[in-house]
């Protein structure tokens, strides 16, 4: 058997894999941050102990766990430094904790690289051994898998697309401090900036009350886009454009069949991607982006467990 972890802020996914990486089981647990998330793993543990009991089953059957967490995860020690969205606040050393409650072997990386592997491994981009994620949601997540393996960096900030450096000219702060930054401009924040920002240049706009008293969501950008309004228009325009620059600097990196598409914002379909499609194709080197797909995610948010399952099959010797 094979475990997957993956731990948000809200909930943890669990997953219990058989040796072929079939999924057998799975259901998902509350997450307890508060005393800055001391209980987290210890949930976690005890909630799979306890599932493999009722199997007349324990840790002894299991090659290894895979965990995925919302932080930057150092791959070879299998440490987070910090994780906001959990209340942990100082580096934790996931790997080890774990193995230390659990006895088995546990392999460690950041959640939107275990989405992306889940992807490529069993989703959108199945068979396929390179692959670019991208995950639109409240942020841009982001996962590069070359060569059938994620690629982690020296300290395993490798992948993190969503602080590429594509809009210095809507100068946007970014969460990471700089500015600039994909994430900043392609995503529900990226949206409420670039909104902000150009509402002015429209006479009127259905968007405007929502922009004035910040209740504005992307699936009201997205749903007036398509009903014809022009600041709406103009904003998924806008996104789109910097989507489109962003994947085709990275098609000329790593060469991607496929560049995947997931997390909330993609739920707009074919009405944004087929724009990322059309600024990709335009500014893409013509070599690197001959046969590149554009392609929605499929797993939803399961991707995760099912690359925290890939991971371990990959990074565990078999028995
Ligand atoms: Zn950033």
């Amino acid at each position: 058997m094979i475990l997957a972890a993956d731990i948000g802020g809200t909930t943890c996914k669990l997953g219990i894999f058989d040796a072929s990486l079939k999924q057998v089981e799975r259901w998902q647990i509350p997450t307890d941050t508060s005393r800055e998330g001391s209980g987290i793993l210890e949930a976690v543990h005890m909630s799979f102990k306890q599932k493999l009991e009722e199997s007349g089953l324990g840790y002894g059957d299991c090659r290894g766990i895979g965990i995925g967490v919302p932080g930057p995860v150092d791959f070879s020690t299998g440490t987070v430094n910090g994780a906001i969205n959990l209340n942990w606040r100082a580096p934790k050393k996931i790997k080890h904790e774990f193995e230390r409650l659990s006895g088995i072997t546990a392999v460690v990386d950041n959640d939107a690289n275990l989405a992306a592997l889940g992807e490529q491994a069993f989703g959108a981009g199945k068979g396929r051994g390179d692959i670019v994620m991208l995950t639109l949601g409240t942020g841009v997540g982001g996962g590069i898998i070359a060569g059938h393996h994620l690629v982690h960096g020296t300290h395993g900030s490798a992948g993190e697309i969503g602080h590429m450096k594509v809009a210095v000219g809507e100068n946007f702060k970014c969460n990471c401090g700089g500015t600039g930054c994909l994430e900043s401009v392609a995503s529900t924040i990226g949206l409420k900036n670039l909104a902000l920002k150009y509402s002015g240049d429209f006479e009127s706009s259905v968007l405007k009350p929502h922009i004035e008293d910040g209740s504005l969501k992307a699936i009201t950008v997205f749903k007036n886009a398509e009903d014809g309004d022009p600041l709406s228009l103009f904003l998924v325009d806008k996104m789109s454009f910097y989507l489109g620059l962003g994947t085709s600097s990275l098609a000329a990196l790593t060469n991607p069949s496929q560049i995947i598409i997931g997390g909330g914002l993609s739920r707009a379909g074919d009405f944004l991607l087929g724009r990322v499609r059309a600024y990709f194709e335009e500014y893409a080197f013509p070599p690197a982006a001959e046969g590149t797909e554009i392609v929605p995610a499929e797993l939803g948010n399961e991707a995760g467990i099912y690359g925290a399952a890939k991971i371990v099959s990959q990074y565990i010797d078999h028995e």
